[in-house]
């Protein structure tokens, strides 16, 4: 049967940390809209122009334009064995469109407070080439700002700013956490304590595929 995995939780509880390694292990393709949205607005197509205001607000990008690029990407034959997905659904009426089209077998619920998430973010730094995710404190580059694993340079990403990240938070527990409800009615929700180190996060990730 095929894996169609969520990576699930607030801002900076790991998900890019962990979803990566995930589906090496397990040859599913990682999906993230995060970085699908951010290479568009890199390539400046029209889907790019079109959603860069809300993410650099910290807004939601409309569902209709969400929908239809998730739709077309979990249709590839790639995704016929499963997925990682990661960053969708954040709504009931995304939740919904996924229903549509394939079974959530596994919802993984990475928690962690508020708290953290904030003081992660502000130090969380990105590759340019690729989206590769380090910590200045947590998970440092083996050499200062060059990513490990591709040599590219690390930023901070446009919206990992105080305001857009209460903005992002906000909505999370607003429209995003409501739909663990709709999963466990469906029995796949798997909650992992993110407050623990990044190996301890992903040892509890693993044993859930062992
Ligand atoms: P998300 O994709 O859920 O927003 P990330 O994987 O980008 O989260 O992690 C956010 C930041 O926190 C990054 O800088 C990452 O290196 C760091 N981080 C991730 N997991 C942990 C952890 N368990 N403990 C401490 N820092 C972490
Ligand atoms: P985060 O979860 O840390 O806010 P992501 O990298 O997952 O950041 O996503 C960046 C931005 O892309 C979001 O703030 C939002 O504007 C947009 N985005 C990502 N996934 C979705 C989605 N499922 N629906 C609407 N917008 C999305």
């Amino acid at each position: 049967m095929a894996r169609n995995i969520l990576l699930f939780g607030p801002q900076g509880s790991g998900k890019g940390t962990q979803g990566e390694k995930l589906s090496a292990v397990l040859h599913l393709p990682y999906i993230v809209t995060g970085n699908i949205f951010r290479e568009n607005i890199k390539q400046n197509t029209a889907i790019g122009q079109t959603i860069k205001g809300y993410i650099n607000a910290g807004k939601l990008v409309p569902d209709q334009v969400t929908n239809t690029m998730i739709g077309e990407r979990i249709s590839q034959p790639d995704c016929h064995a499963g997925f990682v997905l990661d960053g969708f659904p954040r709504n009931l009426v995304q939740a919904e469109a996924l229903d549509a089209i394939v079974p959530v077998t596994h919802l993984l619920h990475i928690a962690i407070q508020d708290q953290s998430a904030i003081q992660r973010i502000a130090e969380r730094r990105t590759c340019v080439a690729n989206g590769h995710v380090y910590h200045l404190t947590f998970n440092p580059p083996k050499v200062s700002n060059v990513c490990d694993v591709d040599g590219s340079e690390l930023k901070q990403r446009d919206d990992d700013t105080a305001a857009a990240l209460t903005q992002r938070l906000t909505i999370y527990h607003q429209e995003t956490e409501p739909l663990l409800g709709h999963y466990q009615k469906l029995g796949v929700v798997y909650t992992i304590n993110g407050e623990q180190a990044i190996a301890d996060v992903w040892k509890d990730i693993q044993a859930l595929f062992a």
